[in-house]
This record gives C-alpha cells, sequence and structure tokens, in this order.
C-alpha cells in the first residue's frame, strides 16, 4: 500500500520566514550565544504575573460562550468603539477569537469564493498571502514602491477583498482619515471588503489618535476589523484577538469559530475581562517607551544613511539595504554569523522588498539596538 499524499495545496504555502528566523535564534541562545535580537515581532513589557487565585473555578477550566466571555466582549467593545467612533455592539458585532491571525483566516474564509483576488499592498505581513492560498484564493501583491494609492488599478471582476494593516508591519506606517477614507470609497464604488489589520493600534505617538478602519463605514458593510491583545499587551503567547464586523457577518464567522476552536481559551478571557483595566495602564507607558525608541532608532539609521521607509508607529523600521550587494536573506544570514545580530529578510514581506530587511527594537535594551544598529552599518559597508 502506498502513503497517501497530502494535499497539494499545502505545496503552494512557505513557512513564515520571519518565524523560521526567530526559530534559528531560538537554537542559536540554547546553544549559549548572544544574540541582539532584533527580529522578534513584539515588545516585552514587565507586567505582573497572573493569579487566578478567587477565579470561579467553575467556569475558567471549561468552554464559554463561542463569541467570547460576555464581560471581555464589553470592555473590548467599549475601547474599540473609541477607535471607530462608533458604538460596537459587545452582543452582536463582536467575536473574541485565538489571535488576530486566526480572525482573519476566518474573515478571509468568510469572504472568498475559490479564485477570488485578494490585493496586499507590500510590503505586506508575511501570513497574508499564504492565508489567502489556504482558502483558495489569489493573492494579488502591491510593489511597495506604488504605495496606497495603487490598490484601484489591480481591482478585477475577480477582486473580493483589500488587506489593510494599521499601524503598519513592518514600516511603521499609519494610515491617516485621508488613506481610510480613499480605501473606504473604493470599497463602496467596487463592492469590496476590507479586511484590516489593526494588530498594533497602540503603538502610536504620543498624543495621536488611532482612527480604525470601519470609522467610514458606520453599517459595517465593508470592514472587517482584526485585532489583537497580544502585541498591545505584550502577552502574545496568550492567544486572544477579536474581530469587529457587522451582525451578519460576525454570525457567519462564528460559525467557523465553532467548527475550529469552539471559542477562545476561557481561564485567559476571564483575567483578561477581570484586570483588562488594569492591564491598559501597565502597558501604555511602556508602549509610549517602545515607540520613542523605535523613532529614535530611525535617527539613529538615518544618521549612519540607512534609509528607511516613512512610518512613525509600532516599533518596527524597514530598512534599505542601501549599496550592499546581498540580498536581504543573505544579508540577514551574514549579520547573523558574523555579528550575532537578528533581523528579518526584507523578502519574506513580497517579492519587491528584497532590498531591505525588517527590524523590531521592541525586545532589546536601547544601548543594544544601537550595537545591532552600528553591525548594519558596517556589515552594508563591508558588503558594497
Ligand atoms: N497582524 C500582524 C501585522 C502581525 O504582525 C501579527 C503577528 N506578528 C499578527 C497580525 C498576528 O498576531 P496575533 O495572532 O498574535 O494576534
Amino acid at each position: 500500500m502506498s502513503r497517501p499524499s497530502h494535499a497539494s495545496l499545502l505545496d503552494g504555502l512557505s513557512e513564515a520566514p520571519s518565524v523560521r528566523f526567530n526559530n534559528r535564534i531560538y537554537e542559536m541562545k540554547d546553544t549559549g550565544a548572544d544574540v541582539i535580537t532584533m527580529s522578534l515581532g513584539e515588545a516585552f513589557f514587565d507586567i505582573s504575573m497572573p493569579s487566578f487565585d478567587g477565579m470561579p473555578s467553575a467556569d475558567i477550566h471549561h468552554y464559554s460562550h463561542s463569541r467570547g466571555v460576555p464581560l471581555l466582549r464589553q470592555k473590548l467593545a467599549k475601547h474599540a468603539s473609541v477607535d471607530s467612533g462608533l458604538p460596537v455592539d459587545p452582543d452582536s458585532e463582536i467575536l473574541v477569537t485565538a489571535g488576530s491571525k486566526l480572525a482573519i483566516y476566518m474573515a478571509l474564509t468568510a469572504v472568498l469564493e475559490q479564485g477570488d483576488e485578494v490585493i496586499i499592498p507590500e510590503p505586506a505581513w508575511v501570513s497574508y498571502p499564504d492565508q489567502v492560498r489556504m482558502c483558495r484564493g489569489v493573492p494579488v501583491m502591491v510593489p511597495w514602491h506604488e504605495g496606497y494609492e495603487a490598490p484601484a488599478s489591480y481591482i478585477t471582476p475577480r477582486t473580493r477583498a483589500i488587506v489593510v494593516n494599521n499601524p503598519h508591519n513592518p514600516t511603521g506606517r499609519r494610515l491617516g482619515t485621508v488613506e481610510l477614507q480613499s480605501l473606504h470609497d473604493l470599497a463602496v464604488k467596487h463592492s469590496l471588503f476590507i479586511i484590516a489589520d489593526e494588530a498594533y493600534s497602540e503603538f502610536l505617538p504620543k498624543g495621536e489618535r488611532f482612527i480604525s478602519a470601519d470609522q467610514f463605514d458606520p453599517e459595517r458593510d465593508h470592514a472587517i476589523v482584526c485585532k489583537s491583545m497580544s502585541k498591545n499587551y505584550g502577552i502574545s503567547g496568550w492567544r486572544i484577538g477579536y474581530l469587529i464586523a457587522n451582525r451578519f457577518m460576525i454570525e457567519q464567522i462564528n460559525k467557523l469559530q465553532q467548527h475550529i476552536i469552539t471559542c477562545a481559551p476561557t481561564i485567559l478571557s476571564c483575567y483578561l475581562a477581570e484586570n483588562y483595566d488594569m492591564l491598559r495602564e501597565t502597558t501604555r507607558p511602556q508602549i509610549s517607551r517602545v515607540v520613542d525608541v523605535r523613532n529614535r532608532m530611525a535617527e539613529e539609521l538615518a544618521a549612519r544613511d540607512i534609509r528607511c521607509l516613512p512610518g512613525d508607529s509600532t516599533f518596527y523600521l524597514f530598512a534599505s539595504l542601501g549599496e550592499s550587494r546581498l540580498n536581504s536573506e543573505d544579508f540577514a544570514t551574514e549579520l547573523l554569523s558574523r555579528h550575532k545580530v537578528a533581523v528579518v529578510p526584507g523578502i519574506g514581506y513580497g517579492g519587491t522588498c528584497d532590498r531591505f530587511i525588517r527590524i523590531a527594537v521592541g525586545a532589546e535594551p536601547e544601548e543594544r539596538l544601537l550595537r545591532g544598529i552600528d553591525a548594519i552599518a558596517s556589515m552594508i559597508a563591508a558588503t558594497r
């Protein structure tokens, strides 16, 4: 008997380059190597160790409502309504799930027929194109230099959705009312969904207010907003994200959720509901600090003639390799082996991004980040 073969769909998927690179770093660290880690997609915060004492043990160990623990939905809906400038009904317009990665995947599954196209501007977070493929859709990548105005020229009769990431991984770019309004107008004109990935919504410079994509879409006819507690609260391992959409879409996506995970982790949802305000208060000043560090590192890079794509938010910088003759994968590999500095190759963010690397500043103290930046500058000089 021959071994049955796996689904051919998997052959079209690739390992996420950021995850692959970070796995290599975990292995190096396990052998005692001191690696300056500027590749990790998260900021490390000081948060208190959760205690589940006193929580209702009859509830926390079991499945909970598939749309999410009601108190958590209420807290998240209240917060999200500030971003949207619109009410969010906690009973019908929000669904808590296991991280925004699953939120985005379920949103794509809910809107795509086989062969439908999804427009994805580059640089693009590594999972979008493969998630579209996993839904048997077709990712349509927009070269980075064409900017956010470009999607209109990529629309065909098969286009079903545009993915927007705001604020943006890997550039740190933040979309304002003008860009969001014009994306909404495009969605209305061509009857498209806007899948808005807002995983980094709190990583903004001081005094700036986040604007959610549904602000321009009071009935939420087009916007499906995917949010996360991973980055904003420094708890990526907890796997809690959520979706905001109209009542009908939430009902549809809830069917997927019920068949995939039943519900988000109950014990963690209950803890987050009870401690939501404390967690926000604790992380807010730490977020401000990390965004400041990001913008100081942008100046440090500029001082070394390293150009970054425009942005002022998140904890990422997408830096040009300038005159280096290496492609981004070779550059990142050499940087790691020669200087023990880890960054993510730009090629992971799209075919037009091979002249960039992604630098993340959330996991190291400033003095080590500066050493990392010096190493990047000297590698560029040494590989001209
Ligand atoms: N969107 C973007 C842009 C991300 O960078 C990430 C994580 N790296 C996610 C979504 C997924 O995050 P999570 O599933 O932890 O919410």
